[in-house]
């Protein structure tokens, strides 16, 4: 057996002058407002570019049976998924909040949104671009793939 190290680096790019970043957390950010989390008190609101200009937001839909909840990313990207099955997803940008008023730092996806993210830009073959957002940083990641390394996929159901 051969084992390798290996490491992964997440290139972060300044976006403060980015105005469809902006234009997304104005919309994530209402989205989060809307969001149920009577349990958690932890909004999440996520707003998604279309390649045609259309934008489309979710927020995480809570349930007193814990795991029947879902996140905002997922909410998001299957509704775009739903309604516009053969217009890509362009851009994702997540922010939270909590009773204290919008996270301070990012907000990050958790590992069940990563993977469907991924396998959404399989699907329409281009990258999304994914700013994570927090009051005072927003975080701008190329694509979808670059959260999470070695991620199971289609091609991994085969035996190669
Ligand atoms: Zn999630």
């Amino acid at each position: 057996m051969d084992y390798k190290q290996i490491s992964f680096e997440m290139r972060l790019a300044d976006t403060d002058a980015d105005a469809t970043a902006q234009m997304l957390l104005d919309k994530a950010t209402e989205a989060a407002r809307r969001a149920y989390a009577p349990y958690s008190r932890f909004r999440v609101g996520a707003a998604a570019l279309l390649s045609d200009g259309t934008v489309v937001t979710g927020n995480n839909q809570e349930n007193a049976a814990y795991p029947s909840g879902l996140c905002a990313e997922r909410v998001t990207v299957f509704y775009a998924n739903s309604r516009y099955p053969d217009t890509a997803i362009t851009h994702l940008l997540i922010v939270a909040e909590t009773d204290e008023g919008l996270l301070r730092q990012p907000v990050t996806p958790c590992g069940a949104c990563r993977q469907v993210l991924i396998e959404t830009e399989k699907r329409q073959a281009s990258p999304i671009r994914i700013y994570l957002a927090g009051r005072d940083t927003v975080w701008c990641i190329a694509s979808a793939a670059e959260l999470m390394p070695l991620s199971f996929v289609p091609e991994s159901l085969v035996n190669q």
